[in-house]
């Protein structure tokens, strides 16, 4: 779950590595700062010194576990600004220090604004050292630089497309395609808490197929593995992009449909028990129906309370002669 949570988190970098990338920032500084003071520099030493400040601060916040993504996008802002000034006077010796912030930008900004943002200091940067340092080494410097973001960024992107295949792998139902319920907790607790701060509706509709086990005794077990992917396609088809699918059991199937009240959700309910009804099923020359039990999330709902009361319904649905729509029975 942990593991999930910080796959999910598309930006995060993980509190340790965080924590070491600052003290990284914080030692290079200081040491520079204490390097410049004895050469005399008070504008370095000054400028080394207050860039201590946010990188300090920013430490201090991830330390005590209330670091967050703007703030470290803030301090690397502050760092690069320091960099780039330093860079008017001291040339290729403040040109070293791009690097290593370059693949920072690829931690904690998403793909485009990194390789933006970077590009652009970068190039702020070169045009300071310039100040001192002649054409052609500012040049080189530019060349490997650019580089150095073009394989950030091919790091970057290959990072996010394994992030995404895993996190497919893991919520993913291989049969049907619906989600598991690795993640089902977490997004009907979500559902929950927008219902008490925004008001926001939300409802479940717990679906099972009638009678699979006879389609499994008469046809096989593989025409009910097919009955399953093809069911859960046909479900998928009519639900909107604000509803989630999930397999809740064997041939159960969980609908979480946010921004949907009670009325909504029986008239979707309506709509995909007759697409079932409608769908001829691979090897099953029988009709195939499925019973939908509705709930609505209410005020003082539990996530076991709510899921609870469309399970009364689908039971009253079965229990009524299947093949039909039930919303929650308590008042
Ligand atoms: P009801 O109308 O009351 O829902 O009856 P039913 O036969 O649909 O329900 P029951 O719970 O008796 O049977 C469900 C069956 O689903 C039993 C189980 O073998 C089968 N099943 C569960 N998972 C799978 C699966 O992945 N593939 C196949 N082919 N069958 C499965
Ligand atoms: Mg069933
Ligand atoms: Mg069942």
């Amino acid at each position: 779950m942990k593991y999930m949570t910080a796959l999910q988190d598309s930006k995060r970098l993980p509190r340790n590595a965080s924590i070491a990338f600052h003290l990284a920032a914080l030692l290079t500084f200081f040491i520079y700062a204490l390097y410049r003071l004895t050469h005399d520099d008070l504008f370095l030493f000054t400028l080394f010194s207050l860039a201590l400040v946010p990188i300090s601060i920013s430490l201090g916040l991830e330390i005590k576990h209330r670091g967050n993504i703007l703030h470290k996008q803030i301090t690397l802002i502050l760092v690069c600004i320091t960099i780039a000034i330093s860079c008017y006077s001291l040339g290729y010796k403040s040109l070293i220090y791009v690097f290593p912030t370059i693949f920072i930008f690829f931690f904690i900004f998403n793909f485009k604004n990194a390789s933006s943002i970077s590009s652009f200091y970068v190039l702020i940067c070169l045009i300071a050292a310039l100040n001192i340092e002649t054409y052609s080494l500012v040049w080189r410097f530019g060349v490997a630089i650019f580089d150095c973001i073009i394989f950030a960024a091919i790091f970057a992107y290959i990072i996010a497309k394994q992030k995404a295949a895993l996190i497919y792998l893991a919520t993913t139902d291989e049969l049907t395609g619906a989600l598991n319920r690795k993640n089902l907790a977490t997004s009907l607790s979500s559902s929950i808490e927008s219902f008490k701060h925004t008001g926001t509706d939300t409802s479940l509709l717990l679906i099972d197929i009638d009678h699979f086990k006879t389609v499994n005794d008469t046809y096989g077990h593989l025409v009910g593995d097919k009955l399953l992917t093809q069911f859960s396609e046909v479900i998928k088809q009519l639900l909107p992009a604000e509803a989630k699918l999930f397999r809740f059991g064997g041939e159960e199937f969980l609908v979480q449909y946010e921004h949907c009240d009670l009325q909504k959700a029986l008239e979707m309910a309506q709509r995909l028990k007759q697409a079932v009804n409608q769908t001829d099923f691979d090897g099953v020359p029988v009709n195939v129906s499925c019973s939908i039990g509705v709930a609505e999330l209410r005020i003082n709902d539990s996530l076991e309370e709510w899921l609870k009361q469309s399970d009364i319904a689908l039971y009253a649905a079965k229990k009524s002669g299947r093949n039909r729509v039930v919303s929650r029975l308590d008042k």
